[in-house]
C-alpha cells in the first residue's frame, strides 16, 4: 500500500513543541533538550544504541 503526496504524517504533527524546549524524560534530569531535538532524553541519558558484543549486555 503506498501513501502519495503525504509528507508531514500525522505523528509529526502531533509533536507538541514549546517554545520552551523540553526536558530530558529521566525524571532526575533538567537538562533542556532543544526544541529542534526530536529525542525525548539529554545526551546523558539516551538509550544508547549498543552492539552485542559476543552475545553478552553489560549491566551497568
Ligand atoms: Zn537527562
Amino acid at each position: 500500500m503506498r501513501v502519495i503526496g503525504e509528507k508531514f504524517t500525522s505523528i509529526e504533527r502531533n509533536l507538541p513543541v514549546s517554545d520552551a524546549g523540553r526536558v530530558c524524560l529521566e525524571p532526575e534530569c533538567e537538562t533542556q533538550l532543544s526544541r529542534y531535538n526530536d529525542q525525548e532524553f539529554c545526551s546523558l541519558h539516551a538509550p544508547m544504541v549498543v552492539p552485542r558484543m559476543r552475545g553478552k549486555i553489560l549491566d551497568d
